[in-house]
């Protein structure tokens, strides 16, 4: 690319979530011309970017994430230097589940093959190192504990995306629902409209629409993503009384997920004192533009306290149910896999999709930004090369099989390798 002479703007960035903010920001600081736009108030709460914690682990049961993450650490602690705030706070990370999960007997020997050093605990062990609040009492279960966990606060960063981009000259521009997006045959590039009729003219066009992407991209294509948007809440819960500074983040108090039936994950007491974060991974499936804001999901529900009851026991009040429940909402994919790529089609590589980030992608958000950065500018991975396997997040792979990169013989235990 080389300047934007005929073009208002070098890319527009479709979406104002964690993901497009992260992306408007990596491409100003490219020194290229952004525009972003949001169909709501910047920083609202009906996407799947808002709220007070998201986790941050390198453990996955897939071999291509962890070295995303290790890199997403870095840049998270970059761009805190950058606006001069925190929103990243460190702890470790405990995994806990059954010695025969498949999905954690992956994270073990992912977290080998790229050398982060992770313990394998026994019962006993996990009580002598100081981790029994969480109770293995069954003979079977392991503890995996490593230093690379941490709790994000999610609206606190994607503001800090945004004051990032408009420091390097974005236009952000809320309350702007983009309704077409087109090639301009006559001039070149993207045009992109907005509800109120405005059109806005691009070299290049990113869409970053979350749970909205299928019914947009549909809108604008012939091709229809596999996003499937779910309705799930973050769930808070009382510490018993007398327990409180426990499972405080500043005590060590880990970010935590359990495998096997039920896949729980949660966050160590931060944003309301005397609460704890603690949910189930997955949801039931909505339309965004028609969602019921169920808070209490009663499936959910039951499966979270018989879990606080097994595994924490009487520290934690599960009988009296969650006393906050966010609504929230997680962009699916069948593999559970980004999905990241060139639209193709009319748009060739001229408007690149970013979604389906499944309930996992926030701790990524910087990385996302710079492949997105990258694909928009570049038109291929440049820096973030050698990191991102980028054929994992080809649409094309859902040509090849309807279920992605799932093999036919591993979808029953995929659910639990993310959260
Ligand atoms: C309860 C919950 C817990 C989670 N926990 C974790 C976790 O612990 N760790 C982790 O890594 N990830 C977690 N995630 C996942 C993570 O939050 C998401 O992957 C991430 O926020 C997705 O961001 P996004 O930018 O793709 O989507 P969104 O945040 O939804 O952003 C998309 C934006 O596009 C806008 N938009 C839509 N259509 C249009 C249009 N036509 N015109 C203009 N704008 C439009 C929307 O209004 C929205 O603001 C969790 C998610 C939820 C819901």
């Amino acid at each position: 690319m080389t300047d934007s002479d005929d073009f208002t703007y070098d890319v527009i960035v479709v979406g104002a979530g964690v993901m497009g903010s992260s992306a408007a920001y990596q491409i100003a600081k490219r020194g290229k011309k952004v525009l972003l736009l949001e169909q709501f108030d910047f920083l609202h709460n009906r996407g799947s970017s808002h709220g007070e914690s998201r986790t941050i682990r390198v453990t996955y049961a897939k071999d291509y994430y962890p070295k995303m993450v290790l890199h997403s650490e870095k840049s998270w602690e970059e761009a805190e230097a950058e606006v001069g705030y925190k929103v990243y706070f460190k702890t470790p990370q405990f995994d806990l589940g059954p010695k025969d999960s498949k999905s954690l007997q992956s994270v073990i020997s992912c977290c080998r093959k790229n050398s982060i050093p992770a313990r394998i605990l026994d019962h006993d062990e996990v009580i002598k190192e100081g981790w029994g609040k969480f109770q293995l009492s069954d003979e079977d279960w392991i503890g995996v504990v490593n230093e690379h966990g941490g709790v994000i606060r999610p609206t606190k960063a994607v503001s800090m995306f945004q004051t990032l981009a408009f420091k390097y000259g974005a236009l952000l521009k809320d309350n702007s629902e983009v309704v077409d997006i087109k090639r301009d045959d006559s001039n070149g590039g993207i045009l992109v409209r907005t509800k109120d009729n405005q059109t806005f003219r691009g070299r290049k066009c990113v869409v970053t629409v979350g749970a909205w992407m299928q019914k947009l991209v549909q809108k604008v294509s012939d091709k229809k993503l596999p996003i499937q948007p779910l309705q799930i809440a973050a769930y808070y819960w009382k510490i018993r009384e007398g327990h409180e500074d426990d499972f405080k983040i500043e005590n060590g108090f880990p970010t935590f997920g359990s495998y096997g039936e039920p896949h729980i994950f949660g966050t160590p007491s931060l944003e309301f004192p005397g609460l704890i974060k603690i949910c189930l991974h997955g949801g039931d499936p909505c339309d965004p533009d028609n969602r019921a804001w169920t808070e209490v999901n009663s499936v959910a529900i039951i499966a979270i306290k018989e879990w606080i009851q097994s595994r924490l026991g009487d520290l934690v009040d599960a009988v009296n149910g969650p006393v906050i429940a966010q609504p929230c909402m997680y962009s699916m994919t069948p593999d559970e896999d980004f999905i990241i790529d060139f639209l193709g089609g009319e748009f060739g590589n001229d408007l690149v999709v970013a979604g389906g980030f499944s309930g996992h992608g926030f701790k990524m958000a910087p990385i996302i930004g710079k492949i997105l950065a990258e694909l928009a500018v570049d038109g291929k991975l440049v820096d973030v090369n050698s990191i991102v396997e980028l054929k994992y997040f080809r649409i094309k792979r859902f040509e090849e099989n309807p279920k992605g990169n799932l093999e036919e013989e591993n979808s029953g235990d995929h659910v639990k390798q993310c959260l």
